[in-house]
Formats: C-alpha cells, structure tokens, sequence
C-alpha cells in the first residue's frame, strides 16, 4: 500500500506532513512519486494568500479523474484551506473523503490503519532521516496581526511540553538528523500556556545538550516578544545558529497600528541593534508586506529605507492579499491597485539582490562550516550556520556531514566554495 503527499506554505506544514508521513510508513505505506496509482492521496494546503490558495484548488480539481478512475483511493485535504466549517469545501470538492484542519490528522491515519489491516503483512523498519528537520514547539497564534488568516485556520497557541520535545528531537538524531529548527508562528511566546512556563531559552539549553544534535535553529520571532535573555543564549550556546527571522512587515508606524503589529518602527530598529551588538555576526532574515489597505507611496517608500538601512540577509516579500475572515478584509478597503503592489514588490526584489550581493561577496576568501543536506547535478550542497547556501564537488559521500569551505565565488542566492 502506498500514499502520495503534496504540501505547500510553510514549514509548520513541511512539519504537519512529516509526522503524518511517519505515521503512515509506521502503518506501513511506503512513499509514491505520483498521486496516480496511490492508495492515499494528501495535499496540505496553505491559504495565507490567494495566490497559493488558487495552486491548492488547481491540484485539488486536478484530483478529480484520479479519484473517479480509482474510486476506492482515499483522498485527503488538510491544512489552513480547512476551517471549522467544512460544508462549502464539501460542495466544491466532492471527491474528498476526508477534510482536517491543520495537525488533526489522527482520523486519516485511523482510516489507513484499517485499510491496511485489510492488505497483507508488514514489517516496518524506520527510514533514514534527512540531515535538517523541523519540530514544531508551538502551535496556532495569539497575535490576529488583521491581514493574517493563521489564527482563524491554526487557532490559539499551545505549546509542546519539554519533555516531548526533547523526545521527538533525540528520535530524530537517532534516525540522522543533525539539524533541528524549532518552529512556531510565534516561537518566541514558547511555555506561557505551561504549567512552569518554561521560555525559549529553557529549551534551547535543554536541546543544547542533545548528544549527536550539531545545530539548533527556530522560527519565526515576533519582534514584540524577542527578550535580551533569548539573544544572549543564542549567542552562549554552542548549537544554536546566528540567524533569526525577524519579520517587520511594515516600515511605518501608522501602518503597524493598522496592522495590529505591537512594536513600532523605532522599536524593531533598536532590537536589531541589540542583537548585532551581542551576535555581531548573526544573519536576520525578515517578511514585509507590500500594498496594505491605504499604504501610500511615502510610506511605501519607509519599508524601502529600513530594507537599505538594516540590510537583511534574506526578505521574504509579499503583495497584501485579503484573506476571508481577517479584520483587514472585513474592515478595510483593499485600495492600493495591483500594479503598484507588483511595483513595489519588483523593486523590493531588485533592492534586496543588490544587498545581498554584498553581503555575500563579504565571505570571499573565508572559511564557512557547513552541513551537508544533498547533492543537485552531481554537486553536494548545504548550508552556513547563517543559513548561506553552498555549493561545492568532493568525491566522498558526505551527506549528513559538518565540513569546512574556503569560498571561493559568491552570488546573491548561493556560494561557491573547496573542502579544506
Ligand atoms: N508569524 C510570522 C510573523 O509574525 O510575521 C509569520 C507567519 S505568516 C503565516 C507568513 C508571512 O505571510 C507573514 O510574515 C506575512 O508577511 C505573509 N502574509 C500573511 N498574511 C498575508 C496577507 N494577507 N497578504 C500578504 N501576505 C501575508
Ligand atoms: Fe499571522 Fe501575526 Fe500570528 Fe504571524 S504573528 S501568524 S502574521 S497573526
């Protein structure tokens, strides 16, 4: 018996897919390349725009004469499309079986379960794990910033006990992994729904001491919430990466409000100074939004100024997509006309490629340590512990290994470099 999977948005989905895909290979499926032909077929879907929500129902109306050639395939939506009412989703998708909103995916494997039960023996042998892998430490989000979808698919934030953490991270490194990014929408909130709330700091010391871990990473930092505490055990632990992801989303203040972000331009300004004071060479990586309901030019053009002031390691741009049920798609006007959000975007995009080429072209010459996540067209590639990506050639099979690059050619989007 065998399953397909397809995900799309962000790592907490990349995360969601994985637990279920251990489920299913514990139950026995293995992994199918395409849905034809699969037993199970999952798409997890992202709706934080329209834009990825459309590829979502294109793949889903795809399905359609899969499932009609294959009537006894079981197919299965889950993620941020699924909300608490399923009737609409029902209607426009018939041949779904089975509809879960985000992490509640036990009743799939339930039906696998007996599915398989029906087919033949196995015997389940835990496959190898892939050097990084996420792990989830906090679920849903408090924050309903008013553009955001997240809070209404993903609901209110729970966090994971330590204990169960640290479980599932020793589980991983037994199986491989090397890597561990810890996520949350809001990681920094981390323990306050605990009982001896435990903070992000806490736990990255307890993961610190994982034997056979090499590097610990989170995301995604809510610059309200980043504490002087937190920084200064990124910069104490050994394992844990300099790169945090900071998103502003807005660089003016009267936008902020509007967004219902709880910092102010000033405030984001002075943490990122904090940070490169303590973490010199820490790598901040952010997300911004273009085209907010009434985001004028002049305060366009603030955003423009913090990305050339802060120079960031990484942008994450979007144009403002109105998402059902936000206070921002039932209270304001989505007034800024899309050519001028794809305006904006186009020259956020040049900006941010020129200020990378210079931050890369810094590590010319140096010798950056790197781990080893796979080979594309014959060359093996990983990434910095400032999450640079690397490309280098070496005979030996050195997948899952930390090894040291003297870079030698440096690009916007990835680095060149020898093994020493
Ligand atoms: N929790 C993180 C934070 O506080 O920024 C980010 C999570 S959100 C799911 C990922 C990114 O999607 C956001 O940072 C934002 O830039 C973008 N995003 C969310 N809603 C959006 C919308 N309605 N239109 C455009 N972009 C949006
Ligand atoms: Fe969405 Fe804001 Fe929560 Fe991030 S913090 S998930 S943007 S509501």
């Amino acid at each position: 018996m065998n399953y397909y999977m397809w995900t799309v948005g962000c790592q907490m989905n990349v995360a969601d897919s994985r637990s279920l895909a251990d489920g299913l290979e514990r139950l026995g499926y293995v992994v199918a390349a395409k849905a034809e032909g699969a037993d199970i077929i999952v798409l997890n879907s992202c709706v934080v725009r329209q834009s990825a929500e459309n590829r979502v129902a294109s793949k889903l109306g795809a399905l359609k004469t899969i499932k009609k050639l294959r009537p006894h395939s079981t197919v299965a939506l889950m993620g941020c499309m699924v909300g608490a009412d399923v009737f609409e989703l029902h209607e426009r998708f018939p041949h779904v079986d089975m509809f879960m909103s985000p992490q509640s995916f036990k009743p799939l494997l339930d039906v696998a379960e007996k599915r398989m039960a029906r087919a033949t023996s196995f015997e389940y042998t835990a496959s190898a794990m892939p050097p990084t892998a996420y792990v989830p430490i906090i679920g849903g989000c408090d924050n309903f910033c008013t553009y955001c979808i997240v809070p209404y698919r993903r609901g209110r934030e729970k966090s994971r006990l330590v204990s169960e953490i640290v479980r599932e991270v020793e589980s991983l490194v037994a199986r491989g992994s090397k890597e561990v990014t810890l996520l949350g929408q809001n990681v920094d909130s981390y323990g306050h729904d605990l009982p001896d709330k435990p903070d992000l700091a806490d736990l990255l010391e307890t993961l610190n001491n994982v034997d056979g871990l090499a590097r610990l990473r989170f995301l995604t930092s809510h610059p309200k919430d980043m504490s002087n505490g937190l920084i200064g055990s990124i910069a104490r632990l050994a394992k844990v990466c300099e790169h945090i992801s900071l998103p502003f989303q807005a660089g003016d203040d009267e936008i902020l409000v509007a967004m219902h972000r709880g910092y102010t331009i000033d405030q984001y300004r002075n943490l990122v100074e904090r940070i490169r004071n303590v973490i010199p060479s820490a790598a901040i990586s952010t997300d911004l939004i273009v085209g907010f309901p009434g985001e004028t030019d002049s305060q366009f053009e603030k955003s423009y100024a913090l990305l050339e002031e802060l120079k960031f390691d990484m942008v994450h741009v979007a144009m403002y997509s109105p998402r059902p049920e936000t206070y921002a798609a039932r209270k304001l006007i989505n007034d800024v006309p899309p050519d001028v959000k794809k305006e904006r975007l186009d020259r956020v995009e040049v900006l941010q490629e020129k200020i990378v080429t210079g931050i890369s072209a810094k590590l010319l010459g140096t010798t950056v340590e790197v781990l080893v996540e796979g080979s594309k067209k014959g060359r093996w590639y990983g990434r910095t512990r400032t999450d640079k990506l690397v490309f280098f050639d070496d005979e030996r099979d050195l997948l899952g290994h930390l090894v040291e690059i003297e870079v030698k050619k440096t690009g916007p989007w990835s680095l060149q470099g020898t093994v020493i």
